[in-house]
């Protein structure tokens, strides 16, 4: 089957063999995958279990049995050695692995006739935009793309634009150039093109389409982006603070929000039962009360008041490059809703992910507050982006009605704007 591509050019990605996704990621297989495993024979000696003790059950019914491979006990994959490299890779080869193991960090959408492509930046290496340009890689990704995407991924529907309101492929990917061509241009800070996005997107929402199409909607959509241009601009400087910063009740929703995004969740943390639910549950708590200390989440963070991570912690200029690639792969990649975010609308998919912009800060600055820093680096951020984007999409809390609810209220409330301006200064 031919499968036309649509690769996300401005990203460089090389795996550098960091292990870190074998150490954060539960790996699914399937039957075939499991007695794959089994016939390759590994041995104590290999430093591995044998037989079955590679893998652990999860979920499902005693009837229809699923399998995970299991793991060691510091929560990496039963199969990473102490270089950090893949048992199953350096004895049978890549193909050998796991299909879950083999597509990371790419992730593949359905957009019609064509399918996109998209990248997970819980790898260090594209959050860096490390190794080899995605042309240069085209062929591996051709390979991935025959091995998930089923045939008849044509037939897939759009997702909805909004909660009244669909459009047919073509349409809907005028709505994503659209968005792309906003967060694109590199004359304003990134925090005011996204805002200018939401804005835009606001009116889509409260828009009817029914005789809206073609080179119809491309106008209207040009006509509002412009307005968004003329109602939100920069400052004369952009980097003083805001007279409108986030409502109490707006802060009470994104640090519950943030708490999410800033869990770890590996194989340990879900396996640790009751005792480990109740740590989180107090934990949510304080994140709702937001005083005193923040309960470190991961071992990268120390308690440290909220009230520190409120001052403004500066925006390093590198950063610009690194949002604004970001949004665009995600934009493009179509890696914000429909069957890539639970199924969600374009407008309400777009707003979690722009979400993920102050609440990545927020994170950035309790790493940078954990090491008694004042100031953000590119560093920081990079890191925090690691941790909150292995979350989006994939966690299914995600994709529950509370969290949906959370995004609406914020939405509703006009926070989300608010949250942008405050955390980016
Ligand atoms: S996290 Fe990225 S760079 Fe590290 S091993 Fe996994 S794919 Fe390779």
């Amino acid at each position: 089957m031919a499968i036309s591509l649509t690769l996300p050019t401005i990203q460089n990605w090389s795996c550098h063999n960091c292990g870190g996704c074998c150490r954060q990621h539960a790996i699914e297989v399937t039957e075939e995958e499991r007695q794959r495993i089994l016939s390759q024979g590994w041995k104590a000696n290999d430093g591995t279990p044998s037989g079955n003790a590679l893998f652990e059950r999860h979920g499902g019914p005693p009837w229809a049995k699923r399998y995970q491979l299991a793991h060691q006990a510091d929560g990496a994959c039963v199969f990473l050695d102490e270089r950090g490299l893949c048992r199953i890779h350096a004895k049978f080869g890549e193909a050998a692995k796991p299909l879950a193991c083999r597509i990371y960090p790419y992730a593949f959408h359905p957009a019609g006739k064509k399918v996109t492509v998209s990248l997970r930046f819980s790898c260090p290496s594209v959050v860096a935009s490390l190794g080899r340009s995605m042309s240069q890689n085209a062929d591996e990704i051709k390979q991935l793309a025959r091995a998930v995407v089923p045939d008849g991924f044509e037939r897939t529907p759009p997702p909805a634009l909004s909660a009244n309101e669909r459009l047919d492929w073509p349409d809907l990917m005028r709505v994503g150039d659209a968005i792309d061509a906003t967060l694109a241009t590199t004359d304003v800070p990134f925090a005011i093109r996204l805002q200018r996005a939401l804005f835009w997107l606001n009116l889509v929402e409260q828009s009817r389409f029914d005789k809206l199409s073609g080179a119809r909607l491309t106008e209207f959509l040009d006509i509002i982006r412009q307005a968004a241009v003329e109602e939100i601009r920069p400052n004369a400087d952009s980097r003083q603070p805001n007279a409108e910063c986030p409502t109490p009740l707006g802060r009470i929703q994104f640090r519950m929000l943030t708490a999410q995004y800033a869990r770890k969740d590996t194989a340990t943390d879900l396996s640790s039962g009751w005792r480990g639910r109740w740590k989180l549950f107090r934990a949510a708590a304080r994140f709702a009360r937001g005083t005193g200390n923040i309960p470190p989440l991961q071992s990268v963070f120390r308690e440290v008041p909220f009230e520190t991570l409120e001052q403004p912690f500066g925006f390093p200029a590198e950063c610009e490059e690194l949002w604004t690639r970001y949004f665009r792969v995600k934009v493009a990649g179509l890696h914000f809703c429909g069957p890539a975010y639970y199924g969600v609308p374009l407008v309400e998919g777009f707003r979690s992910l722009a979400l993920i912009f102050p609440a990545t800060l927020w994170i950035a600055r309790w790493m940078a507050a954990s090491q008694n820093r004042t100031q953000l680096t590119h560093e920081d951020v990079s890191q925090a982006l690691t941790i909150s984007d292995h979350h989006h999409g994939y966690s299914p809390i995600f994709g529950s009605f509370g969290f949906r609810r959370r995004v609406h209220t914020l939405a509703q409330m006009g926070e989300i704007a608010k949250l942008i301006r405050w955390y980016s200064l």
